[in-house]
């Protein structure tokens, strides 16, 4: 079939865009086809890969698949779940089917954009067609460009023309893409075939229940209606983690369990300036997609050349003393526990550990990237790298690279209470908030009534920052030269 004619038989694949309501590549596929089918691959290529076998993401993506295949049979269509690689299960479920195209929605990720060149190449060979949308981002590679036709690499410049384009257009680029109005279209798949349970796949249940992470489509709308309330102090709130000032959407915003237009034409709606500030979070996000698009150079090498050259020390122990939260510092060990127990971490502790990593264990910010990508339940990576080179000083539009975060000034100001120290540290919980911020300037007496002796109790600094500092700038002089 060409792009103009209709098909009678579609094949819809869902990746990281699990909902069945405002969908774009869903949309185009009821909108022109006589009968969709829907599948969803547990793809191997990637689970294999995962090395905690109690991986919360593998949970939350079946906890979201299941909702996803009941709503669908609600609407009479169905959702046909398979654990296989996905390069040979697409093409064969399209041809079982008699499909005539497969449609999905666009991932930016290296590894994802092979993987589907690959599959449009085999159906291509089958005489099926591939067509892929625009779903994950409000704007995608070159649609926002300078005005000289460039590609950015300043936020604030990419920030006011995405904006200009946006508004430009009036709700155009924020419009829901409507699925239940072709609801009759969905088809019922052909066998009667379960959904793959985690444990055939070799996965565990994790604590994502414990924990109170609701999954799929009403978890996250639970999630936005509580956050519209707040959204006028996101501003003020945002960079507190002892406060509930964040959305916490992220991890839905990585699964498609929400949606992205829905997200930005509700801060549109919304006249005040926490929905401004949130808003721009989310241009963040299309802003470091359009980095990894134009310049995938970055999941390896630094955004910028120059900086390949810094000698990180990259001393193990150190490192496992960072991710096992034994810094002695005590933001970034309250900081990695967050993360070890909940796989989320609050944006402003991400800032504070990946500099601490980097610039006071003079680590490779890779090594923290990829501690990262294992254990946060919303890794993205496209976010995730961007996160990275910002505190590194490595990327585009960073952090200075003499711009050092002072973790203990910085917990003095984001938790000034240590609120959030003491829900993640309770061996400090008695330890006066004089001291909560660096325990080892507590004289014996207080340690005593605070029954924590520095050392024993929780541990000594591993570093010293002011002689750290030192050492980093030495190191990023060295480079730049
Ligand atoms: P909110 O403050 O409510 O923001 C709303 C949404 O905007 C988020 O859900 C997210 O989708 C997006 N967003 C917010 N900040 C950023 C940002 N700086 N870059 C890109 N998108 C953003 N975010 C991820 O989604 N996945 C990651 O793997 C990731 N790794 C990071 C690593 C480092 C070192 C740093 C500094 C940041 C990283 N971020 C990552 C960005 C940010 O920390 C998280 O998106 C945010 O903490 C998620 O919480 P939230 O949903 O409550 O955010």
């Amino acid at each position: 079939m060409n792009d103009s004619s209709r098909c009678e038989n579609a094949l819809f694949w869902f990746r990281r865009d699990l909902r069945d309501y405002d969908n774009a590549g869903l949309h185009h596929a009821l909108k022109s086809s006589q009968r969709v089918f829907c599948t969803f691959i547990f793809d191997r290529e990637i689970l294999d890969g995962l090395p905690n076998k109690a991986d919360r993401r593998v949970e939350f993506i079946w906890q979201s698949v299941a909702e996803l295949r009941a709503s669908l049979q609600a609407q009479g269509g169905d959702l046909i779940v398979r654990h296989g690689f996905a390069d040979d299960e697409v093409p064969r479920l399209a041809v079982e089917l008699g499909a005539d195209a497969v449609f999905t929605n666009r991932d930016y990720e290296p590894p994802a954009i092979a993987r589907d060149k690959r599959v449009e190449r085999s159906l291509t060979h089958l005489g099926i067609a591939f067509k892929p949308f625009k779903d994950t981002v409000i704007f995608e590679g070159d649609e926002v460009l300078t005005q000289a036709g460039g590609r950015f690499s300043i936020f604030t410049a990419y920030k006011n023309a995405w904006l200009k384009k946006l508004h430009a257009n009036g709700s155009f680029y924020v419009r829901a893409y409507p699925v239940e109005k072709y609801a009759s279209r969905f088809a019922k798949s052909p066998h009667k075939e379960d959904m793959p349970m985690l444990r055939t796949m070799g996965f565990g249940v994790t604590n994502l229940q414990p924990l109170g992470v609701m999954a799929g489509m009403r978890g996250g709308q639970s999630l936005l209606q509580g956050f519209r309330q707040r959204m006028p102090q996101y501003k003020q709130a945002r960079d507190f983690p002892g406060v509930k000032g964040v959305s916490y959407l992220s991890v839905h915003n990585r699964f498609g369990t929400v949606s992205i237009r829905e997200l930005a034409a509700m801060a549109l709606a919304e006249n005040n300036q926490g929905a401004e500030t949130w808003l721009s979070e989310l241009i963040w996000r299309d802003f470091y997609f359009q980095i990894l698009y134009h310049h995938p150079h970055v999941v390896a090498f630094a955004f910028r050349p120059e900086y390949n050259a810094i000698a990180w020390h990259n001393d193990e122990t150190l490192f496992d003393a960072w991710c096992e939260a034994r810094t002695g510092y005590p933001i970034v060990d309250a900081a990695m526990r967050q993360i070890n127990q909940t796989g989320y971490m609050h944006n402003r502790l991400r800032m504070i550990v990946a500099s601490f990593l980097t610039k006071d264990l003079h680590i490779d910010w890779r090594w923290g990237e990829k501690y990262f990508a294992d254990n946060l339940i919303d890794f993205d990576l496209a976010a995730n790298n961007g996160g990275w080179q910002w505190a590194a000083s490595t990327g585009c539009d960073a952090q200075p690279w003499f711009r050092i975060f002072n973790p203990v000034t910085q917990s003095q100001r984001f938790d000034p209470d240590g609120k959030f120290i003491r829900r993640y540290l309770p061996e400090l919980r008695d330890v006066t908030d004089k001291f909560l911020h660096s325990p080892w300037s507590m004289p014996l007496a207080e340690q005593r009534a605070a029954r924590c002796m520095v050392g024993t109790d929780y541990p000594a600094p591993i570093v010293d920052h002011a002689a750290a500092r030192d050492i980093t700038l030495a190191m990023f002089k060295a480079a730049r030269q």
